[in-house]
């Protein structure tokens, strides 16, 4: 099944050899598959179009290239695709011989390029759970070294590489995930700065929009994001939506695990509080405060708002949070 004019959506394109790892991303981060579960996938044959824009706010599609897309067989329209990309991401099997990886790379980026400079040319070093901490940071300079080398001698300079280290096996491709899709979201300044007087109104410390369906971080404030809060925030989403499955859904099982009403408070023994809003049938928007705050925030002597300042603050920034998030994604519904 081949593109049409008309899909006009921001595409992200997937590539890379087979056996790579492509289905297996997007399978657990869009599918939520368990990534020991990917062990058992069939290898990528075909190009493979996830329309996900219907369970989730980030309204684009993936293509799963076959490792062995051949530019030169007529029936493949290339130029066609790279003109309605948005982002490429090539993944490169960073426990296997990259040489011929670094190869594909260079031939897909450059075609990709001539046709669309406009493309955002990801790449994941994928597999690092294998990886020291060493050989990580070695193969990622290693690899970022030929690529730009192999740019540089095709007069290529201008074509500009992103690297990401990534694993299915814990939040790092989540991570990357997020930061490839914020840089096709144009509104993306306006959201940071919204969240950025939103914390400093209410005594949060660190405030993510989710999409809540893949977890990927639509925006967040702008003071440095650690890779434990993103987790912790992760985890808090997964903690809600399951017990809102559980004993959230009518006795018919019918209803939402969530909707306008989802909301949640988790204290953590360690004096953290986390934080979670409805902000559209597609985002959430998680917080993460210390104890303190939340209690010199809130008066105690009215035990049913110990979040009444939060929750004032969420009340006059929510909505333009939310309508600035809709407006900021072509097409976004909600
Ligand atoms: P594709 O042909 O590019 O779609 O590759 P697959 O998604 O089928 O993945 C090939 C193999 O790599 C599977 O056995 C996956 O379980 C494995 N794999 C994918 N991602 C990772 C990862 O982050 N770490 C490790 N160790 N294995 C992975």
């Amino acid at each position: 099944d081949s593109p049409t004019p008309s899909d006009s959506k921001p595409r992200i394109l997937l590539m890379g050899l087979r056996r790579s790892g492509k289905s297996s991303i997007q399978k657990v981060v869009f599918h939520k598959m368990s990534p020991n579960e990917t062990l058992f996938l069939e290898s990528t044959n075909k190009i493979y179009k996830d329309d996900i824009s219907s369970s989730s706010f980030v309204n684009f599609q993936i293509w799963d290239f076959p490792g062995q897309v051949d530019f030169f067989d007529p029936t493949f329209d290339y130029e066609m695709i790279f003109r309605g990309t948005g982002a490429l991401i090539f993944v490169i099997d960073a426990q296997d011989d990259y040489v011929e990886a670094l190869g594909r790379l260079h031939l897909t980026v450059s075609r990709a390029y001539r046709v669309n400079p406009e493309i955002n040319f990801e790449v994941f070093i994928h597999k690092v759970d294998g990886l020291s901490d060493d050989h990580k940071i070695e193969t990622q300079r290693d690899i970022h070294q030929r690529a730009n080398d192999d740019l540089a001698d095709a007069s290529l300079e201008k074509l500009h590489l992103s690297f990401y280290l990534t694993s299915i096996y814990d939040h790092s491709i989540f991570e990357a995930f997020s930061k490839v899709v914020q840089k096709l979201i144009p509104q993306l300044p306006t959201l940071e700065n919204l969240l950025n007087i939103f914390i400093s109104n209410s005594g949060i410390e660190k405030a993510f929009l989710f999409d809540v369906v893949s977890k990927i971080y639509i925006a967040t404030d702008s003071s440095p994001v650690d890779m434990q809060s993103y987790e912790l925030c992760c985890d808090m989403i997964d903690v809600v939506i399951d017990v809102s499955c559980i004993y959230g859904l009518k006795e018919d099982g019918s209803g939402s695990a969530y909707d306008k009403e989802s909301m949640a408070i988790i204290k953590l023994n360690n004096t953290t509080v986390l934080y979670l809003k409805e902000v559209t049938k597609f985002l959430a928007l998680v917080c993460i405060l210390r104890e303190e705050s939340f209690e010199r925030k809130g008066k105690p002597s009215t035990p049913a708002f110990p979040h009444y300042c939060i929750k004032q603050s969420l009340n006059s920034f929510l909505p333009i949070i939310v309508q600035s998030s809709v407006t900021s994604l072509p097409q976004a519904q909600n």
